[in-house]
C-alpha cells in the first residue's frame, strides 16, 4: 500500500484501522487460503500543519506492517507517491488518499480484478462526493481530454484508488502531475488495464489541498504525455503536420492577398487585421513548439541526472520488519 499524506493528523488512525482490517480480512481467490503479506507506506509529504509526521514516525515504531517515509518538505502527491513506490517491495502496490475519500474496504476487490491479468485495475469514482461545479465539472472536461488524446478510455483517471503490478511503475519516471497518467503511460508500455466502479466518500476531516490550479496543471501535463507518446518516435509527425498547417494557412492568406491586389488593386496596407491573425498563427505555433521542446528537455534533464524529485528526511521500517 502506497498512501501520499500531507497534513491528514485526524484521518491516520482510521485509515490505518481501515486498511488493516481490509487486508487482514481479505479473502482472495487466488491466494487458496493462504495469507496476504503486505505493508503500509505513508509517505509524508512535508507536513507542517499538523502532525501527522510525528503519528505515523511513532505508529511506526510499534506497529508490525506500517512503514513510514519522511519527505524533507512538500513536494507534491506525485512525488510522494514516486518515494512510496521507490520503498515498495511487493509484487503489487495499491494506491489511496489518505483522507479516507478511497474507503479501504475497496481493496480487496482491486486485487481480485488485477488477478484476472491486468497490470493496472484503476478505480472508477461512479458516485464521486466532491463539488460539483469546481472538481466533478473539471475533472469531466479533463477526463475526456485525457481520453482523446492518450487514446486510453478511462472515466476517471484522478482516482487514487489503484492497483499496479510492481514491475509496470518499476520503469515510468514521474514528475509534476504526472501520477494520474500512469494508466496513459502504462498503456505506451503495453500493459493491460481495467477499470473498476469504487465507493467514494466525502472529506470527514481536513481539507482538500487542491484548487482550480489543478486542473491546469494537470491539463498543460496531459499535452507532455500525448507528445511523448506521437513525439519520441515520430517527431516530424508532430511538428511536420503543424508546420503544414501553419504553411498553408499562410500561403492561403498571401494567396487571397495577392488576388486582391492583382485583380482589385486593392492597398493591402489598410488590412491590418489579417496580419495580424498570421502573425498570432505564426507565434502560436513557434511558442507552443518551443514550450514543448522546453518540456521534453525538462523530462530528459530529469532523466540522464537521475535526479529524484524528492528527498526524503527519514525511514522508519515497521516494527514487523525490524524484528
Ligand atoms: N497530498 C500530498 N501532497 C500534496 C497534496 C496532497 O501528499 O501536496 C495527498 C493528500 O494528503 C491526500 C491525497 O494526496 O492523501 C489527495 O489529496 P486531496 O484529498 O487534497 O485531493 P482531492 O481528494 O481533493 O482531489
Ligand atoms: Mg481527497
Amino acid at each position: 500500500m502506497v498512501v501520499p499524506v500531507y497534513n491528514e493528523e485526524k484521518s491516520l488512525p482510521d485509515l490505518l484501522e481501515r486498511i488493516v482490517t481490509s487486508l487482514e480480512g481479505a479473502k482472495l481467490s487466488y491466494l487458496k487460503g493462504a495469507k496476504l503479506r503486505y505493508e503500509i507506506i505513508c509517505v509524508d509529504d512535508g507536513s507542517t500543519k499538523d502532525g501527522s509526521a510525528k503519528w505515523l514516525k511513532d505508529k511506526a515504531l510499534t506497529h508490525p506492517n506500517l512503514k513510514a517515509v519522511l519527505l524533507r518538505r512538500n513536494y507534491g502527491q506525485t512525488a510522494a507517491m514516486a518515494a512510496g513506490f521507490d520503498e515498495a517491495r511487493g509484487d503489487v502496490i495499491v494506491t489511496l488518499d489518505a483522507d479516507l475519500q478511497n474507503p479501504p474496504e475497496e481493496i480487496p476487490r482491486l486485487l481480485e480484478e488485477l488477478n484476472k491479468g491486468y497490470d493496472l485495475v484503476s478505480g472508477w469514482r461512479k458516485n464521486r462526493k466532491d463539488a460539483a461545479l469546481t472538481r466533478l465539472l473539471p475533472s469531466k472536461i479533463a477526463n475526456w481530454l485525457i481520453g482523446k488524446l492518450t487514446g486510453v478510455k478511462l472515466h476517471d483517471y484522478g482516482c487514487s484508488l489503484k492497483a499496479y503490478r510492481k514491475e509496470l511503475i518499476a520503469h515510468i519516471r514521474l514528475y509534476g502531475e504526472l501520477h494520474r497518467f500512469l494508466p496513459a503511460l502504462a498503456y505506451i508500455e503495453g500493459a493491460r488495464i481495467a477499470e473498476l466502479p469504487v465507493k467514494h466518500s466525502k472529506r470527514k476531516h481536513g481539507v482538500s489541498k487542491y484548487g482550480l490550479g489543478r486542473t491546469f496543471r494537470v491539463v498543460m501535463d496531459l499535452f507532455t504525455v500525448f507528445f511523448m507518446k506521437k513525439f519520441l518516435t515520430r517527431p516530424m509527425h508532430v511538428f511536420g503536420i503543424l508546420g503544414i498547417v501553419s504553411m498553408t494557412s499562410g500561403v492561403l492568406m498571401g494567396g487571397y492577398l495577392s488576388f486582391l491586389k492583382l485583380f482589385f488593386n486593392e492597398s493591402l496596407g489598410d488590412r491590418p487585421l489579417l496580419i495580424l491573425a498570421v502573425l498570432l498563427v505564426l507565434t502560436g505555433v513557434q511558442l507552443f513548439c518551443f514550450g514543448l521542446l522546453g518540456e521534453l528537455l525538462m523530462r530528459t534533464y530529469h532523466e540522464s541526472q537521475g535526479r529524484p524529485i524528492y528527498r526524503v528526511r527519514h525511514v522508519i521500517p515497521s516494527k514487523g520488519s525490524q524484528t
